[in-house]
């Protein structure tokens, strides 16, 4: 009996046809700017996400990374939702890469309002810190995949617009909010000015992110790349498969919501417990005593069910390519079957 493996959307390997289509890419050196795959990817990226420019970039990590320090100078402030990636999951990078300061704020479902940022942001006085760059994450990874509501992203991209900050929105999961609601990639994109969004999640490519904004920006971007070792050659290899996934494996993200649901829905169990709206690709699940994570984890594990501990209590499903329709009702099962860990 094979693996279900819903540890995270990034552990897909590439299909059959996405090999076909990597060995069928023409290549070239994107560090001398002429790998063909590579720039047709950057262009076609830049289009759906209705920015001047894209660029290609090892991971999604890369990508928030260049946006920071293409759009602030050292000492400058990061605003920052408090369960953010960029926060949690980077390795420290904004202090350490570019000399930031960040100022985490509680959202609601991992979501800001304008009114809560401005509330915050330190007066201009030469005591405080100049606030630079504001970051919102689109689907939130930490509040279980929630798509932000975009009123609340349209208003804080005008307040900051108008106060003279930039803003930059982590879409590592962008692609799952576009599919769940309909809303075109360009219409989520509008109000910021970079946008980071990955090939290697949902979408199934092995390696690859991209970070889209205007041309100066992504100018800068590009010299900071080169500059942390990211500029890559034959790279049109890694291209086509994010070209192949972009192309083949969008719409298909509606399976993985399906399933998602599914399995919250399924979920009858005293001991565990969905708290978060599904709107996406995301479960994440609450487990009380007797139980634990690591118990649920070795409990699953025990029916070859892989997924991953999300903090104390906590254990993260999510759905993947490599997981079809008849997985589901397998995990289910595992799930309620699970008593709790012996004492
Ligand atoms: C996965 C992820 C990233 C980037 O992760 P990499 O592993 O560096 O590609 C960035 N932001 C969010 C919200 C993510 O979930």
């Amino acid at each position: 009996m094979a693996v279900i493996d819903l540890r995270s959307d990034t552990v897909t390997k590439p299909t059959p046809a996405m090999y076909e289509a990597m060995v069928a890419a023409e290549l070239g050196d994107d560090v001398l700017g002429d790998d063909p795959t590579v720039l047709r990817l950057q262009a076609a990226i830049a289009a759906v996400l209705g920015k001047a420019d894209a660029l290609f970039v090892p991971s999604g990590t890369m990508a928030n990374q260049l946006a920071l320090g293409a759009q602030t100078r050292p000492g400058q402030q990061v605003i920052l939702e408090a369960d953010a990636h960029i926060y949690h999951y980077e390795a420290g990078a904004p202090g350490a890469l570019w000399g930031l300061t960040t100022l985490l704020l509680a959202g609601d479902g991992g979501a800001l309002t304008w009114r809560q940022i401005e509330a915050a942001l330190p007066p201009a006085d030469v005591h405080f810190p100049e606030p630079g760059l504001v970051c919102l994450e689109n689907t939130h990874n930490r509040a279980g995949g929630r798509i932000l509501p975009q009123t609340q992203v349209v208003e804080i991209g005008a307040g900051a617009r108008a106060r003279g900050l930039r803003l930059h929105l982590d879409g590592a999961r962008l692609w799952n909010a576009h599919v769940a609601t309909g809303t075109p990639l360009a219409e989520l994109c509008a109000p910021a000015d970079t946008v980071s969004v990955c090939f290697s999640k949902g979408l199934g490519a092995p390696v690859g992110s991209c970070l889209a904004g205007d041309r100066e920006t992504i100018d800068r971007a590009r010299r900071l790349r080169k500059r942390l070792g990211g500029g890559m050659r034959q790279s049109g290899l890694l291209a086509a498969a994010c070209l192949h996934g972009v192309a083949h494996h969008l719409r298909r993200l509606a399976d993985d919501h399906a399933h998602a649901r599914r399995l919250a829905g399924e979920l009858a169990n005293p001991l565990l417990a969905v708290n978060h709206p599904v709107e996406t690709n995301i479960v994440v699940v609450d487990v009380a005593p007797p139980g634990s994570a690591a118990g649920l984890l070795a409990h699953l594990a025990a029916h070859r069910i892989l997924a991953l501990s999300f903090g104390r209590g906590r254990v993260r499903l999510i759905p993947n390519l490599g997981v079809g329709a008849t997985d589901i009702p397998a995990v289910s099962a595992a799930l309620n079957s699970y008593r709790g860990d012996a004492a």
